[in-house]
């Protein structure tokens, strides 16, 4: 069949943050904003991906309007192998302009929509593509605002292990709040995402107290994040290093892993190059290193990484942004079970349809 139209929607999902005022980039008035892709076919199928958003959508739909969507109308797409030709195409075209980041975040928008096509053509979830589940719900981590506060820390980490998660991630940098939280709730699996702001001397002042905090992982702890050789002496040092969000296409993820960078390696699948990126990271030599994706989203990028996950990966934990929805694209399926689980869903493509309703009430133009 032929691709025959693609359309851009913004939503704004209403939200409320657990905990005071944050300072973290990616939500704008309380709405958290998606980038959907909307691939229309000739014989009717509709594919749905999105390509990393908040603020940097702007940038990412007008790349797809002026330099992708016109290169994808008239194809063909029936098989695994045409979403295959068509990333190339695309790659190939649009390098000369800037490999990484919109590029890819815009191509990794389409790159899920035409997953989400293929799985209804055959009728068949992501995962049955994939190679099929291994597993029915992943292990959930509650993966919290920056507080930069040691008591809304500890509050808001302790609401989430009240509410039945069992692993948290702070998005923290500074020693008082990641012990705070550490004492709020006890031994329960912890991580500190850093988002790259220290430096190698920073991390000496403080390595006892880090050390001290028994950290699941240490996430994106360096600047910048290529700093390859400075994670790799985190390493060294005993620390279980997490990073990759950063990173785009299985050749930046090899170049970690050939440099011993990280321990988890975490390609988000709305910009590093869509499913069919990760599917080339999980077939590297990874060492001593394993795949959890970055999935702090809940349009189709968070339903292909429950598809990923529970097929290629499922040993992995999964990101939920720890928020309150106020209205919900997917009907609650990014919430946790009784147990601190999320469940994969086993429709077609993604494994559920995005909610029409939700789309056109919270579409921002
Ligand atoms: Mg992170």
């Amino acid at each position: 069949m032929k691709i025959i139209n693609i359309k851009t929607i913004i939503i704004g999902l209403p939200f409320e943050n657990p905990g005071p005022d944050s300072s973290f980039a990616i939500a704008d008035k309380n709405l958290l904003k998606t980038l959907l892709i909307k691939i229309e076919t000739d014989k009717g199928i509709i594919g749905w991906g999105e390509s990393f958003g908040y603020t940097s959508i702007a940038a990412t739909e007008t790349t797809l309007h002026s330099m992708v969507i016109p290169h994808l109308i008239g194809k063909e797409i029936n098989s695994i192998e045409d979403i295959h030709k068509i990333n190339k195409e695309l790659q190939l075209k649009l390098h000369v302009f800037g490999r990484y980041g919109i590029t890819i975040f815009a191509l990794s928008g389409i790159d899920i929509a035409l997953w989400d096509i293929i799985g209804k053509i055959e009728k068949k979830s992501i995962a049955e593509l994939l190679g099929g589940l291994k597993v029915e719900s992943l292990k959930a981590y509650a993966s919290l605002f920056l507080y930069d506060d040691p008591k809304a820390t500890a509050d808001v980490s302790s609401k989430a292990v009240n509410d039945g998660y069992k692993i948290i991630k702070l998005h923290e940098n500074k020693i008082p709040p990641i012990l705070s939280s550490r004492e709020a709730i006890g031994n329960l699996p912890l991580m500190v995402d850093v988002n790259c702001v220290w430096s190698e001397e920073d991390i000496k002042k403080i390595i006892t107290p880090l050390k001290e905090s028994n950290l699941y992982w240490l996430e994106e702890p360096l600047w910048p994040p290529e700093n390859y050789k400075g994670l790799s002496k985190l390493r060294d040092e005993g620390f279980t290093i997490a990073s990759g969000e950063n990173s785009c296409t299985a050749h930046q993820f090899a170049e970690m892993i050939s440099n011993n960078a990280s321990d988890i390696l975490q390609p988000s699948v709305t910009k590093v190059g869509g499913i069919s990126e990760i599917i080339k990271i999980n077939k590297l030599k990874l060492k001593n290193s394993r795949i959890v994706p970055h999935s702090p989203y809940f349009g189709p990028g968070f339903m292909a990484t429950l598809q990923i996950i529970g097929s290629l990966t499922p040993e992995s934990e999964i990101e939920r942004l720890y928020v309150d929805l106020k209205a919900d694209l997917y009907n609650g399926a990014s919430n946790i079970d009784s147990k601190g689980n999320i469940s994969i869903p086993i429709g077609h493509g993604l494994g559920m349809e995005p909610n029409i309703e939700i789309i056109e009430k919270y579409s921002i133009k």
